[in-house]
């Protein structure tokens, strides 16, 4: 049944909107008023985050992309946010690999025309393997690994020479033109899984 005349109530309301103003926020003419726990853009952390890459595996839209450039001879890996596309959503920092290396903000509002203005961007080194030159991981991640299951660490040089690197305590160069046969010596360096393997079973088989 239609209504004829507004109830008591909804007249009163109608009053009070005139006199005090509309009940909804006047954004994006003023500030918004967030509350501290609203879940804005995520951010990396500096410190915390030592560059893996797991975190793009996880977002559901794809919002964090992972490049490996060349740069003055050394190889860098960038994991970067795209908040044009990012929902949200807390997958990123609920399963970030150090559980830190993600913070969210209150920001919600990323309006532009450029979308490289809304690119938040983290880089690091990649250790490359010293026979075949494949990327294995940022100098970052291998140190944070090192730290963790400590000395452990010195069973696997790959391991413990960045960690050793980062406290000055040895040099590496990963520039070196290594000879492609398997040599004993090989398992003092850098290399990556299918190396090494290849290096134990000459080592203790062939
Ligand atoms: S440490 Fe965390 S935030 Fe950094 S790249 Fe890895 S998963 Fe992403
Ligand atoms: S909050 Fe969700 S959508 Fe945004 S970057 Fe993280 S995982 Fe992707």
């Amino acid at each position: 049944m239609a209504i004829r005349k507004p109830k008591v109530r909804e007249l009163g309301e109608a009053i009070r909107a005139i006199i005090k103003g509309p009940f909804t926020t006047k954004f994006p003419f003023e500030e918004a008023d967030i509350i501290p726990e609203f879940r804005g853009f995520p951010e990396f952390v500096d410190e915390d985050c030592i560059r893996c890459g797991a975190c793009s595996e996880v977002c559901p839209v794809d919002a964090i992309e992972v490049e490996e450039v060349e740069e003055n001879g050394r190889v860098i890996r960038c994991v970067r946010f795209r908040y044009d596309i990012c929902i949200l959503c807390g997958q990123c920092g609920a399963l970030c690999t150090t559980t830190k290396g993600i913070v969210y903000t209150n920001e919600f509002d990323k309006s532009t025309f450029d979308r490289n203005e809304v690119i938040n961007e983290i880089e690091d080194e990649l250790v490359l393997c010293e026979k075949c030159g494949k990327s294995i991981t940022t100098k970052k991640h291998l140190q944070w690994i090192a730290e963790r299951i400590g000395e452990k660490a010195y069973a696997n040089p790959t391991l413990i020479l960045p960690y050793l690197e980062d406290k000055n305590l040895v040099d590496i160069d990963t520039n070196i033109e290594e000879p492609p046969e398997i040599l004993r010596e090989d398992l003092y360096k850098i290399l990556c899984p299918e190396c090494r393997r290849a290096v134990w079973m000459k080592e203790n088989f062939l």
